[in-house]
């Protein structure tokens, strides 16, 4: 049973935390937090060991009833492996501590590759990270673009992709962040910095992205248009869509059209905070014009990174050679279709 510690429990942190104590072959040895507010409380009730990032706050935690461990040092020194879920920018900086400590830890897709040195996927380049100390589990959007163009470049190799990703403003709690009212090209540059972010795990992939952000909190939605090495019908591409895990087939005829309807499905799958680790992928949209496929997905950005984070932690900590055995026992330990 190897120990994992998950430094920063926010939007990404804490449904880490909650994954990694469904498996059967690692455990939650602490989670921490730099204010004593309700996620704080909510980490203790649930029976995590809570420890403070900042250890001048100590009486503000004492001072709010919330019970801590310790410093986030000393959470590290029982970890076998720390899961990095601070903010952008700050995980890079928490490398050195890292090092110092001698701690293993995987970073998430808001610090930079070259920071790092490796990314990860668990269907692209899950064995690079086999037994490594540092790796990097790409963003939600890189993540959900691996999902789908991983199989599709087995199945007939891709020549060129490119894509317009439509990002959400915020997550739903994020009360500061938006537009409220535009479209905002995101980068207004062309292209954006996904499809370099791609090759990271997708090594010599050829694609160029363009991004918008619009007001919406849900989820991303991404559109692709890829030029397929070999010529294949609409029909297989489904076929191995639908036999890829992490990847879902919906159909907007049966009333899931819109991002809100996905989430809505989601919902009705009766996950803890309705998340959606899965890639949909509207099966109408699927279409080979010229040898050119088209398709159009969305991206629930508060859980898609969520089992590659499981993932990583087998692969770096060597509990498990096979990438496809790692997802398989991730996959059933957190419901995942
Ligand atoms: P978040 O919701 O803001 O959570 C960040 C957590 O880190 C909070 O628990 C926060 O604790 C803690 N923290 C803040 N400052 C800290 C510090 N100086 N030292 C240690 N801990 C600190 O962030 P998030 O959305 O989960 O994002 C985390 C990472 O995942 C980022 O790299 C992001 O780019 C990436 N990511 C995010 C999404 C997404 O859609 N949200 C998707 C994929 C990847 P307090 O609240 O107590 O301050």
């Amino acid at each position: 049973m190897k120990s994992v510690a998950v430094n920063g429990y926010g939007t990404i942190g804490k449904r880490v935390a909650d994954a990694v104590s469904a498996q059967e072959d690692m455990k939650i040895i602490g989670v921490s937090k730099t204010k004593p507010d309700f996620e704080a409380r909510m980490a203790v009730q649930k029976g995590y060991d809570l420890y403070i990032s900042i250890p001048e706050r100590e009486k503000l935690f004492e001072q709010a009833g919330i019970e801590i461990s310790g410093t986030v040092d000393e959470m590290l020194e029982k970890a076998d492996i720390v899961v990095d879920c601070t903010p952008e920018g700050i995980g890079a900086r928490n490398l050195e501590t890292y090092k110092k400590m001698g701690v293993k830890a995987i970073f998430q897709g808001g610090e930079k590759h070259d920071n790092i040195g490796l990314s990860f996927n668990s269907f692209a380049n899950y064995s690079d990270s086999y037994g490594k100390d540092y790796a990097r589990v790409v963003s939600c959007n890189t993540t959900g673009l691996t999902r789908t163009l991983k199989p599709i470049d087995d199945l007939c190799g891709i020549k060129k992709v490119r894509a317009v990703m439509v990002r959400r403003g915020g997550d739903p709690s994020q009360i500061n962040k938006g537009p409220i009212n535009a479209v905002v090209p995101n980068p207004p540059t062309v292209p954006s910095h996904h499809g370099p972010d791609l090759k990271t795990v997708m090594y010599g992939v050829d694609i160029n992205t363009v991004a918008l952000l619009v007001p919406t909190t849900l989820m991303h939605q991404h559109n692709l248009m890829v030029e397929l090495e070999n010529p294949v019908d609409v029909d297989e591409i489904k076929a191995k869509l639908n036999e890829t895990p992490r990847v879902l087939l919906v159909k907007a005829s049966e009333g899931i059209g819109s991002t809100a309807e996905i989430m809505e499905y989601a919902k009705e799958l009766g996950r803890s905070r309705n998340d959606l680790f899965e890639i949909p992928v509207w099966e109408e949209s699927l279409n080979v014009v010229d040898g050119e496929l088209y398709y159009m997905q969305a991206v629930h950005q508060e859980s898609d990174v969520v089992p590659e984070n499981v993932d990583a932690i087998r692969a770096m900590l060597e509990m498990e050679e096979d990438n496809n055995k790692s997802i398989a026992k991730t996959n059933k330990a957190m419901g995942i279709l």
